[in-house]
Parts: structure tokens; sequence; C-alpha cells
């Protein structure tokens, strides 16, 4: 099979690339380097069928010839990261809703497979865990520029439905929670990355509001894994399906467990969310997916414990 990614040179994507290049399969890859960058796919340059494209889903005519070459979409390009979309909220609406716009517009003309990225960020604030793909999702009030990622991403997830259900393109929706492991950037706010360059350099490791907020992180490799099951799943077209780790950590807890492992001296020091994002900024108090569907569908285990994740985390920034 050879597969379209759009945002292959991102984090998720450029581990999904190689995952299917070590499996046999084509890649092309479709990336603006807006978060993406070319070191994340520099090793994969001159592997037999790897193809990489420097351009915006916005190229259209691009857009479609890819799409024609391909057996499947996995689109990945989107806006990302809680500093990036409170800084952008103009960058962040438009280009995850007008990207999957497009791609679903191109993607139906010869009826292509399509896995969308959406994200645990839908289930907004609210506290009802773990998050089942048919809970609730609850969303703060417009003004509050977090919620705008939350909800072009879930208008993504109505329109891909919608293909699927009035013109019978097939779709698969995917709900990440948290991905992390190696490659991922700390530049757009992730808080691994973050504070595993703090904790090396012995600087504050910054935990924002009291540091009760919890998150489940999944390893990227555990995401991938599952993207390439699914897509060979006929049971998941037209389906919502979240894709995580159901081990809860707070943040606060995080900070120190990043502290040990790298035998750091760095101060933890809190820092109000007004400060750290924007006045008024809203958090999610909890977050954690049910993975009985993922499961019964594919098999689906995250293999990796969160010391897994942090042990490769820090070895990469080590090196780096
Ligand atoms: N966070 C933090 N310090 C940082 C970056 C993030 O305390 O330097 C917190 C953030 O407020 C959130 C959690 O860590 O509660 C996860 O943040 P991230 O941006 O990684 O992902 P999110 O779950 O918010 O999408």
């Amino acid at each position: 099979m050879r597969a379209l990614i759009t945002g292959g040179a991102g984090f998720i994507g450029s581990h999904l690339s190689e995952a299917l290049l070590d499996e046999g399969h084509g890649v092309l890859i479709l990336d603006n380097l807006s978060t993406g960058a070319m070191s994340n796919i520099a090793h994969l340059k001159g592997r037999a069928e790897f193809e990489y494209f420097i351009d915006t889903v916005e190229n259209e005519p691009l857009l479609a010839e890819l799409i024609d070459r391909s057996d499947v979409v996995f689109h990945l390009a989107a806006a990302v990261g809680v500093k990036l979309i409170v800084e952008q909220p103009v960058h962040t609406i438009e280009t995850n809703v007008h990207g999957t716009e497009v791609v679903l517009k191109h993607a139906n003309k010869k009826k292509k497979l399509v896995v969308i990225a959406s994200t645990s960020e839908v289930y907004g604030k609210s506290v009802d865990v773990p998050f089942r793909e048919d809970s609730d999702l609850v969303m703060g009030p417009t003004p509050k520029h977090r919620w705008a990622y939350a909800c072009s991403k879930a208008i993504d997830e109505f329109l891909a439905l919608a293909y699927w259900k009035e013109r019978k393109l097939p779709v698969i929706i995917v709900r990440f929670f948290n991905t992390v492991g190696p490659r991922q950037s700390g530049q757009y706010g992730m808080v691994i990355p973050n504070f595993v360059r703090q904790a090396l350099a012995g600087e504050p490791i910054t935990v924002f509001g009291d540091g009760r907020q919890s998150r489940s992180f999944t390893h990227v490799t555990d995401v991938v894994g599952a993207l390439l099951k699914l897509v060979a799943e006929p049971a998941a077209i037209g389906q919502v399906i979240n894709i995580g780790s159901t081990q809860e950590v707070t943040i606060g807890r995080l900070a120190e467990r990043i502290r040990e492992l790298t035998d750091s001296a760095s101060p933890i020091r809190f820092i109000p969310y007004d400060e750290a994002y924007e006045s008024g900024f809203e958090d999610m108090p909890r977050r954690v997916p049910d993975l009985t569907k993922v499961h019964a569908m594919i098999g689906y285990e995250p293999q990796h414990t969160l010391d897994d994740i942090l042990v490769q985390v820090i070895d990469y920034f080590r090196r780096k």
C-alpha cells in the first residue's frame, strides 16, 4: 500500500512514516514545516518508496495528485500545541477546518480511505472520566481561545462523519491522548519535552496551575501501531476511536518524577495559568481515555509505561 501523510514531517507523522516504510509500504509526505521539521525525516531520505513534498494541503492540485497516488490518507497536518493555539487562534481555526475540508473533498473523488487525527481535547473540560467516544463534549466559552482548538477538531470530526454518512467516503477518526516520545519538540508548549529540557539544564521546572491537573501520556509507538492496525480493520470505518493510555499522572507528580529520573537539582516552580498562557485560561482537570472500543477492535493495549516514556525522552534529550 502507499500512504499519503499530511503533516508527515511532524512528530507523530515522522514516526508513522518510519513504521510504514519498515513494513514495506510506500510513503508520500506533504508538510509545510510550520511545526514539522526536516530533521524529523532526514533519516528517511533516500529510502525506496519514500517521497516528500514541502507544501501545504491548500495547494489543491498537488494534494489531489498525491491522494490519487495513494491508497490511504493519514491527515495529521494541523495546528497543534496549546501555546500556539492561544497565541494564533486565526491560524488554528483556518488550518484545522480548511485543511480537513480540502483533504476530504479530494479523497472523496476516488473514495480513498482517510484517517482524521483528532484529539482528546474535544472532550473539553468534562470530568466524566474515563472518556468514551460517545461521551458528551463540554466546551468553554468562545472568548477563551483554547476551546477553538477543540471546536475546530470537533468540526473536522463532524465533517468526516458526514462524508461517510452521505457520500460513503471511508473515514476513521482517531482521538489521540497526549502522544509523547522522542522527537517531540518543547517549542509549542508540550509538557514532557519542556520538563525534561528544564531538568537537564538545571533550570526551574515550570508547573502551570497547582499541578493537580492530570493527563495520561501515550508513547508514539503505541499510537502508530494502532493506526497501522486500524486501517486494515473494516470495522473501524465510520468510527470515532480513542487511542491512549490509562496510566494517569498529575502534572505535579510528573515534574517530580522527571527530576528524579534525571538526577536534577532543578526546583519546581508553580506558575499561575494567567501568566503561563493568557488571562482567564481554562485547563482540563483530568484526561483519561476509555479504551474498550479500540481494544475490542484491534486488541490494542498500550505497551509503554510512563517511566518507559520518560527514560526514552530523557535519553533523546541527552543525546541531542
Ligand atoms: N504544563 C505545565 N508546564 C509546561 C507545559 C505544560 O505545567 O511547561 C501543563 C499544562 O498546563 C497542562 C499539562 O501540562 O495541564 C499538559 O500540557 P500539554 O500542553 O503538554 O498538553 P495538553 O494536555 O494541555 O494538550
